[in-house]
Parts: C-alpha cells; sequence; structure tokens
C-alpha cells in the first residue's frame, strides 16, 4: 500500500517542527525561540516582515507588538484577519537588541522563507520594508522607491506579485509614512482580485515633499520594535 500524499497543511507544519531547531546561523544562540511565521498554510497573500522583535521571541508569533496590532489594524481596514493571511519574517530568529538583520543571516536564513513560499503558494507576497523587498525582489530598490508598485515575479518557482509595503513598525511613529501606508493597503484587494493592472516602477524617487521629509526622518524600522 502507498503512503498517503502529504498535503501543504501537514508539510508546513513538519516544515515549522524541523526549523524549530535551526542551527543554520549565530542567532540560534540567543533566541528564546524560533519564529517560523502563523496563519493560514493555503493563504492567498503573505506577508514577510523583517525578524522577530523582543515579543516575538517571547511569544513564538510574529508581529505581536505595537507593529504587530498596527498590522491588524490595517488588515482588519481591508475586510481580513490574521487567520486569512500567512505572516513570517525574513529572519526567524530574533536578532540581539533587535539589531539590523546581517547578509550572512539572512543568507542562512532565506531557504527556510522560500520553502515556506513554496508550500503555501500565495498569490500575492507583500513585503514589509527594505530587508524583506530587497531579497524578494533580487533588486537592491529601497522601499521609498518601490512601496506601493506591484510586481510579478518568479518566486520558489511560481509566479507571485510582490507588493512592497512600508514596514509598519516605522509607520507607527511617522504619520505620512502611515498615510502611505493605508493607502497602498488599501489596493490589497484589488491586487488580491488581480483587476488592478500591474504597474512598473519608475525611475524616479516619488515627489512629495511630506513623504520624503518622513522619509529622511531618523525613525529607523528596526529600532522601532
Ligand atoms: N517586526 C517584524 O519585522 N517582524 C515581527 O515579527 C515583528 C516586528
Amino acid at each position: 500500500m502507498s503512503a498517503a500524499p502529504v498535503e501543504p497543511l501537514d508539510a508546513l507544519q513538519v516544515y515549522a517542527t524541523a526549523t524549530a531547531a535551526c542551527t543554520r546561523c549565530r542567532l540560534a544562540e540567543g533566541r528564546t525561540q524560533v519564529v517560523f511565521g502563523a496563519g493560514n498554510p493555503r493563504a492567498d497573500l503573505m506577508f514577510v516582515g523583517e525578524a522577530p522583535g523582543f515579543h516575538e521571541d517571547k511569544q513564538g508569533v510574529p508581529f505581536v507588538g505595537q507593529a504587530g496590532k498596527l498590522l491588524d489594524g490595517l488588515l482588519a481596514g481591508v475586510g481580513l484577519e490574521r487567520d486569512d493571511v500567512f505572516v513570517a519574517n525574513v529572519l526567524k530568529c530574533r536578532p540581539p537588541g533587535n539589531r539590523d538583520p546581517q547578509a550572512d543571516e539572512i543568507e542562512s536564513c532565506e531557504p527556510h522563507l522560500f520553502r515556506q513560499i513554496e508550500l503555501i503558494e500565495p498569490k500575492v507576497i507583500a513585503t514589509l520594508g527594505n530587508f524583506a523587498t530587497k531579497l524578494l525582489s533580487g533588486r537592491p530598490l529601497g522601499i521609498t522607491r518601490v512601496h506601493g508598485q506591484e510586481q510579478e515575479l518568479t518566486i520558489a518557482g511560481r509566479s507571485v506579485v510582490l507588493y512592497p509595503l512600508y514596514h509598519p513598525a516605522a509607520a507607527l511613529y511617522t504619520p505620512a509614512m502611515l498615510k502611505v501606508l493605508e493607502a497602498d493597503f488599501a489596493r490589497l484587494p484589488a491586487i488580491l482580485g488581480g483587476g488592478q493592472a500591474l504597474a512598473a516602477i519608475p525611475a524616479e524617487e516619488p515627489a512629495s515633499d511630506n513623504l520624503s521629509q518622513a522619509l529622511s526622518a531618523p525613525a529607523e524600522q528596526l529600532g522601532l520594535f
């Protein structure tokens, strides 16, 4: 008798269990636990943030702090809940003091994210902030330049729409950025529905004075959670 095929749901759970013991990089030494990701294992929409912070490390769930509350509010604004989407991070373990992820850590952790994408098969991946956007777009363009501009890409062997957004932690303290994040978020249903033409990345920076000012402020993303 042949074994029953492993469903994506089970496969993701099996992968999460295996990842819980990961020692691929130095972050394993200081973590409380691996924060694998959470949500609907068959979600059409996946969010990818940066790395677990203090609360995420303690609770084992991504985006449970202040930035997570903002994310919940933004989701509610477009009629979605956490259980409708899957939320993960570039890094699965907390960097000490919430410092920026380092290149070798990102490289070590990357296979986990790509495997998650393979198993979940999202239609749209919304990247939150610079690190996720640069990693998944494969381009060095920063979030200021590309936020709100969806792009069809092949990721983990599948065609997906990548939709870069500002990181909620950065938007928490910068009202102009929050407005932009809300406006970008409001387009998610249309992008998920596939009813919107895909935008090309413009050659120029956004012109808004408010936005430029907000983005030159020292409200760096990682110091905020
Ligand atoms: N910021 C992130 O990027 N990820 C989290 O899980 C929490 C805050």
